[in-house]
């Protein structure tokens, strides 16, 4: 796997579980929670990797043939389960177990249960790594709690997701949970720089990267997202509008001929994931301003600039207004899960505005 990179930022914590590890004592499952985007799965991999590694060094050597291997996603020891890398929304029991009667449109590859019914291939045990763990439904759960429930001697587990709440109760007892937080500004710029192909020496990339790791709260997976959908063109109308320097019903048309990519299998989706984009941008503004008008420092805030300006205005100031406008962008959003029209939901939200 190309996804066989140093874990900027996790360092620390990555390389304190391959010391626990050579010391026999690291759990045999561990939980990596944290916001989206910053690493949790590279990080299981590349744990993973160095333990598999015939250098038995704190980091993965690179170049021995286990790392080759690694790198390559052909480990017999090593099994990524990552519902997208299938093209699937859910991690269903498939994913897990073993089973002769699936569906044509469920997961057809191997579960972690035949994984693990093989012998480890090299004798340095066998890893699987979860990513997005929420994605696991409840059957799938149960199935993968059979497996917590009775560790085997050299096998691991590392599951990661940003809402641990979505697991059971009974899966969270058995994971030792470790916390992967927001990288700094500066680190999530490297690992734009680095992985996301922008630019050092072009001055407009520079202003793009800076304003997409502001945006994204020091999330690199977060940031190139937030880049791929347009997100500071998004923010910027919405901005003026908000402030009241453009019209909410101009800036309404404008927000839907940006030219972002926005992922999804129908044209509905699309416009859906559009909508939450623009909706979660003002709902981002909207709570700085409060933060501003709070006597927040605007400097480190995602939306620092448009967040001063709307805390200055006079409309804003009145508490009536300022309730009306959280509460019908709020509202907006939730709605966005019932199948109404994306542009009439932000046409909704952008009503709220004073004229
Ligand atoms: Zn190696």
């Amino acid at each position: 796997m190309s996804d066989l990179v140093r874990p900027r930022g996790h360092q620390d914590a990555v390389t304190g579980l391959v010391q626990s590890a050579r010391e026999g004592r690291l759990p045999h499952a561990l939980l990596f929670t944290g916001p989206d985007g910053v690493g949790k799965f590279r990080a299981g991999l590349w744990l993973a990797a160095a333990l598999l590694c015939e250098e038995a060094g704190d980091a993965p050597c690179g170049v021995c043939g286990s790392c080759k291997r690694a790198r390559a996603a052909s480990h017999a020891d090593l099994f990524p389960v990552d519902a997208r890398a299938h093209d699937q929304d859910e991690l269903t029991v498939f994913f897990v177990a073993h089973r002769e009667d699936r569906p044509s449109t469920a997961y057809q590859g191997a579960s972690i249960e035949d994984f693990l019914g093989l012998r480890a291939a090299e004798g340095r045990g066998k890893f699987v790594v979860i990513r997005e763990a929420h994605r696991l439904n409840e059957v799938a759960q149960n199935a993968l709690l059979k497996m917590l429930e009775e560790p085997r001697d050299g096998v691991h587990f590392v599951l990661e997701t940003a809402t641990p709440d979505a697991l059971l109760e009974t899966v969270r007892s058995r994971v030792v949970e470790v916390r992967l937080d927001g990288l700094d500004r500066e680190t999530c710029e490297a690992v734009l720089f680095e992985a996301g192909g922008f630019d050092r020496t072009d001055a407009g990339q520079m202003e793009e990267v800076a304003e997409l790791v502001r945006l994204s709260g020091g999330s690199p997976g977060v940031a190139l997202e937030l880049g791929a959908r347009r997100a500071p063109e998004l923010a910027q109308l919405l901005g003026a509008a908000l402030t009241g320097e453009r019209a909410a019903h101009d800036v309404a048309a404008e927000l839907w001929d940006v030219d972002g990519d926005f992922h999804g299998k129908t044209a509905f989706v699309r416009r859906r994931v559009r909508a939450e984009t623009i909706l979660d941008l003002g709902l981002g503004i909207l709570a700085d301003a409060e933060r501003c008008l709070a006597g927040g420092d605007p400097a480190p805030l995602r939306h620092g600039p448009a967040a001063e300006s709307l805390a200055a205005t006079a409309a804003f100031a009145s508490t009536p207004a300022r309730r009306r406008m959280g509460r019908a962008w709020l509202e907006a959003r939730e709605d966005l899960r019932l199948n109404l029209s994306p542009e009439g939901l932000v046409d909704r939200a952008l009503a709220s505005l004073p004229r």
